[in-house]
Order: structure tokens, then C-alpha cells, then sequence
């Protein structure tokens, strides 16, 4: 075959694009060269349907080998005594949750979307808001933080056999105690999407959910900083309680429901080269370079936070706990789209986000979402979170002057060549 350089020059620029750039978007993170290496690796030619040993094709010997490293590492990442690594994507992990413990139009009740929430928690566009019957709750309004008396009614109200916790764009801890015992009080079940913080959680920086949540999900690209993918996880197995049995009548163990669910329930074949990844990303993570990491992108959200705060800026809830902010930008009057477009000019990227009881649009929004875990990576520290925060504040403050705007984006692509991105490829 003749080498695409078609697709090999667009790769090229969007190295270069990730080294020149300050990269704030919460749930992205750059991958070690070796997580690159496994994943680009010949194991994506091989089939494995199945589990390790227990495959519907041959030559699985090998590959069973990565998988169960994996596992075994995950096992060890967080004190649990179950995980499935196959999940292609933390959608994937939460869909095979559903089908494991759920019946079509069960209720749920999960984060509302607008609140901070995630599509898989219920959202009227997903299957999740399809298939079953989603109920919300939200944050307080005075203080942004998780209305967990509104979970109480709700549940109550619609006594859901689901409860999901766990957010997207939420900077604080959860009271993983207070969902299970709402929980406990309606018989349902309590799911956790760790997504977002795994990687604070996996370190103690956060509160351990394996202790209260029946079930835990997690993506393992976000601040767990593995390649792109979803894993399922308990800290111990338990017999379902709603009797749901397997297609044969059998009463089953969740492991066993949760492994089915996950193949041939929503997936075929896995990706053994992205397991393969997820096993060096966490033996990485079991490392001491890892906890160091944790910490320090604690130390620059909070140093954002407070950057952010000494000019003006109104963060949702007041600070954070863990790697991000979530500014309502009402009051410096621009909206989170326009906040966006500015920004990614200065090739500084970052999201649009709806705050609480935002007055705007998905599409537009009153806020922007800021996270800190890809540039602890390419090496910030809490001091270079001043300089970053000077520089969106620039553009925020004159988002229609193009050359301030340029002015800006030299500064911050001299910057970044002080923080090495893959210095072992080419550009
Ligand atoms: C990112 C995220 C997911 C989904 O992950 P994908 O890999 O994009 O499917 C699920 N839940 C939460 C809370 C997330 O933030």
C-alpha cells in the first residue's frame, strides 16, 4: 500500500496543534508515548469475543494475558474485587448498567443535563431517556452544590430502581453516603459515573464511591489519563435484588450480569488494543509519578480558581475540589459560545457549558467549563495558572479585537514550547 499521507499530514498537524496550545477542555488529557504504542499495537487484528478464558475464538492466548492485567491493575487502582475493562467508551459502560439491571421504562433518576449532568443519566436524546423512564434532580440555586433534598423527594416521588451520581461539569465532591441512603430508603439501586475525577478518586484525593455505590463507571481517558475508553467496576459482587435473571431464568450474580450485559449484551468484539493500553495507563497510575500528578492538578484548579476569582469571575459553587471550574459569565457579559470562539482563536480550548438555571440555549450558554488535567500533564504548575488565566481574561474582555486576540495567541504559542509534548515524534 502507499503511505496516506493524506491522513498522516493531518495527524502531523494535530500534534502540532496539541503543542502549541493550552488545552483547558476538563475531560481531555494527553496519553504517555507507551499508552500511544499499545493502542497503535497488532493487537487491534485480533478477535476475542468472550472474557479471558472463555473466548469464542482461537489464538486468544496472548491477548487473554492483557486483558486480565488489566483487570488485575484496576483491581489493585481502586481496593474492588470486579472490573470490566471492555467498554468501548464510558456511554458504553453506562448503557451495559442499563441493560444489566434495568427493564424497559424502569424509572431512573439521575443529574439533570443543564445541572451538570451527563447524557447517559437520562437525557431525552439518549437511550437512556428513550428506553427508560428518567427522572432529574439538580443543584441549589444559592449555592450550586448538589441539591440532595431534591434527590430525596424525587426518589420518593417516582421511586426509581437507579439512581445515577456523578457529573460532567461539577467541580465538588459527592456524598456518596447521603445517595445510598435515599437509595436504601426506595430500593433502588445506586450507580456511580466517576468519568470525570476517577483519576483524584483513585489517588484518595476525593471521597471513595465504592464504599456506598453498588456499581461504579468511569471513562479511562479523562484525569485517569488512558487511552479512550470505559470501564465497570464493584468493590464487591451481590446477588441483583430486583430478581432480574439471565435469558434463561437463572438468578444471577451482577458480575455475571454485568459481564453479559456488556458482550453479547451491547458489544461484539473488544478492543484488546485499547485494553492493552488501559493495562499500561494503570500501572502507570499505580505509580508514585501518578499520586504526584493527582495532587498537582488539585493544587492548579484551585490556583485557576482563585486566579479566576481575584478578577471577577463568578465560579459556580465558589471554588472547586477537584480538576475543574465552571464559570457563569453572566455578569462579564459574554455568552459561552462567543467565550469559545475567542478563545480557540488564541488556540486556547475550552468548552461552552450551561450553568444552573442558565436563561440561555444549549447552544449558546452563560458559562464556559475549565480544566486543568492536560496541562498538569504537559507540566503547569500553580504558578503558570496565572498567566493562563491572564490570557483568557485578555481575550474574554475583548473578544471582538482581533489583534489583541493574535496578540495573545504569540504569547501563549511561545508559552507552550516551555512545556515538551512528545518530544520523541516528529513534527
Ligand atoms: C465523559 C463522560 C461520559 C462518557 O464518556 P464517553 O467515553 O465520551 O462515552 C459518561 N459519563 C460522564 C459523567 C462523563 O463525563
Amino acid at each position: 500500500m502507499a503511505r496516506d499521507t493524506v491522513v498522516f499530514d493531518l495527524i502531523r498537524k494535530e500534534l502540532e496543534r496539541q503543542r502549541h496550545g493550552i488545552e483547558l477542555i476538563a475531560s481531555e488529557n494527553f496519553t504517555s508515548l507507551q499508552v500511544m504504542q499499545a493502542m497503535g499495537s497488532v493487537m487491534t487484528n485480533k478477535y476475542a469475543e468472550g472474557y479471558p478464558g472463555k473466548r469464542y475464538y482461537a489464538g486468544c492466548e496472548i491477548v487473554d494475558q492483557t486483558e486480565q492485567l488489566a483487570i488485575d491493575r484496576l483491581k489493585q487502582v481502586f481496593n474492588i474485587e470486579y472490573a470490566n475493562v471492555q467498554p468501548h467508551s464510558g456511554a458504553q459502560a453506562n448503557a451495559a448498567v442499563a441493560l444489566a439491571v434495568l427493564k424497559a421504562g424502569d424509572p431512573t433518576l439521575g443529574l439533570d443535563l443543564s445541572m451538570g449532568g451527563h447524557l447517559t443519566h437520562g437525557a431525552a436524546v439518549n437511550y437512556s431517556g428513550k428506553l427508560y423512564q428518567p427522572h432529574f434532580y439538580g443543584v441549589t440555586r444559592e449555592e450550586g452544590l448538589i441539591d440532595y433534598e431534591m434527590m430525596a423527594e424525587q426518589a420518593k416521588k417516582h421511586r426509581p430502581k437507579l439512581i445515577f451520581c456523578g457529573a460532567s461539569a461539577y467541580s465538588r465532591d459527592w456524598d456518596y453516603a447521603r445517595v445510598r441512603q435515599i437509595a436504601d430508603e426506595v430500593g433502588a439501586l445506586v450507580m456511580a459515573d466517576i468519568a470525570h475525577p476517577a483519576g483524584l478518586i483513585a489517588k484518595k484525593l476525593l471521597k471513595d464511591p465504592f464504599d456506598h455505590c453498588h456499581i461504579v463507571t468511569s471513562t479511562t481517558h479523562k484525569t485517569l489519563r488512558g487511552p479512550r475508553g470505559g470501564i465497570i467496576m464493584m468493590r464487591k459482587d451481590f446477588e441483583n435484588p430486583f430478581g432480574l435473571t439471565d435469558v434463561k431464568g437463572n438468578i444471577r450474580m451482577m458480575s455475571n450480569l454485568l459481564d453479559m450485559a456488556v458482550f453479547p449484551g451491547t458489544q461484539g468484539g473488544p478492543l484488546e488494543h485499547v485494553i492493552a493500553a488501559k493495562a499500561v495507563a494503570f500501572g502507570e497510575i499505580l505509580s508514585d509519578e501518578f499520586t504526584q500528578y493527582a495532587g498537582q492538578v488539585v493544587k492548579n484548579a484551585q490556583a485557576m480558581a482563585a486566579a479566576l476569582t481575584n478578577l471577577g469571575y463568578q465560579i459556580i459553587s465558589g471554588g472547586t475540589d477537584n480538576h475543574l471550574v465552571l464559570i457563569d459569565l453572566r455578569n462579564k457579559n459574554i455568552s459561552g459560545k462567543k467565550a469559545e470562539q475567542a478563545l480557540v482563536l488564541a488556540d486556547i480550548t475550552a468548552n461552552k457549558n450551561m450553568v444552573p438555571f442558565d436563561d440561555k440555549s444549549a447552544f449558546v450558554t452563560s458559562g464556559i467549563r475549565l480544566g486543568v488535567p492536560a496541562v498538569t500533564t504537559r507540566g503547569m504548575k500553580e504558578n503558570d495558572m496565572q498567566f493562563v488565566v491572564n490570557c483568557i481574561d485578555k481575550i474574554l474582555m475583548n473578544a471582538d479585537d482581533t489583534s489583541i486576540i493574535n496578540a495573545v495567541k504569540k504569547k501563549v504559542n511561545a508559552f507552550m514550547t516551555q512545556f515538551v509534548l512528545y518530544p520523541e515524534m516528529d513534527a
